[in-house]
């Protein structure tokens, strides 16, 4: 994975346009991949994920021929650093359970100011300074874009974030700084949800990890009297309906947003998305007809059901 990244800062000309020292690179990565957590699911190998999805859309929208060198390392860099030092437990559970987190940032998206603050935390280190050669105003314009990005993926403003991108596709506009920052909050949320756009075989056990990061939460807000999310709720919640209502309401909405800029990405994308929610709507099938011959069991006499 490490390899991999770096790879693709090579490949976009984002190492040679910003003058980066290779190995400044190599070693902010393996800083970046150090300052993840091994959770379930917010782990390095998520962070990867997201990233070698954002290097996948910059390539399927012909990126490189409409934003600028540094509207890519913002995407990127935003990519790789947008869940670091991840507890596990999310923004409900830190503002609920009054954590540090959530005190000293005041109930305002906490976990993505923590991801954004370490980023800038490791960047500040001059041996991890993979910015160290860019010129001061250039900098500027990048910390804000990155800012500005990770903290676009606390899912509660998903909705504000994607109806303020709606109303500019019709006239949009590759030299407005202002729909180049919505089509940012874009791709960036985009990729960070993208699971499901995987193959099978790819998105299926992340939706456990998901699940298992969830239920250890859940688990603790019941030991600990804290409120509990329905959708984190082991007893609530099984795999199938945790994904049809996230692909249905969430997931193809958000991409078919994105396809109205780039129609390329339906066959990529929003179909692989499709194809999953009918797979899990025939599993839900399966779990409540079995649901439904164990409840006829139950009823049974018990002698019967010793034979
Ligand atoms: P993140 O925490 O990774 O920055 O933001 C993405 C959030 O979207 C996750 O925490 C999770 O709540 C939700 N999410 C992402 N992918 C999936 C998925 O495949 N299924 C469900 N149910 N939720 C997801
Ligand atoms: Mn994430």
């Amino acid at each position: 994975m490490l390899s991999c990244l770096e790879y693709m800062y090579h490949d976009l000309g984002l190492v040679q346009e910003f003058n980066m020292n290779p190995i400044i690179l190599k070693r902010w990565l393996l800083s970046i991949q150090e300052n993840y957590r091994n959770n379930p699911f917010h782990n390095f190998r998520h962070c990867f994920c997201v990233t070698q999805m954002m290097y996948g859309m910059i390539h399927l929208c012909n990126l490189q021929e409409t934003l600028s060198l540094t509207d890519l390392l913002i995407l990127m860099t935003g990519a790789i650093c947008h869940d670091l030092d991840h507890p596990g437990y999310n923004n409900a559970y830190q503002i609920n359970a009054r954590t540090e987190l959530a005190v000293r940032y005041n109930d305002i998206s906490p976990l993505e100011n923590h991801h954004c603050a370490v980023a800038f935390q490791i960047l500040s280190q001059p041996e991890c300074n993979i910015f160290a050669n860019v010129d001061p105003e250039i900098f500027k314009q990048i910390r804000q874009g990155i800012i500005t990005l990770i903290l676009a993926t606390d899912m509660a403003r998903h909705g504000e974030i994607l109806d303020s991108f709606k109303p500019k596709v019709a006239t949009f506009n590759f030299l407005n700084e202002e729909h180049k920052m919505s089509l940012k909050m874009l791709l960036i949320k985009c990729c960070d949800i993208s699971n499901e756009v995987r193959p099978t075989e790819v998105a299926d056990p992340w939706v456990d990890c998901l699940l298992e990061e969830y239920f250890t939460q859940s688990d603790r807000e019941k030991s600990e009297g804290l409120p509990v999310a329905p959708f984190m709720d082991r007893d609530k919640v099984t795999k199938p309906t945790a994904q049809i209502g996230f692909i249905k309401f969430v997931l193809i909405p958000t991409f078919e947003t994105l396809m109205k800029l780039f129609p390329q990405i339906e066959e990529a994308t929003v179909q692989p998305l499709r194809d999953s929610r009918d797979r899990y709507e025939e599993l839900k099938q399966i779990d409540d007809a079995m649901n439904e011959l164990q409840k006829k069991t139950e009823n049974i006499p018990l002698g019967w059901k010793k034979k």
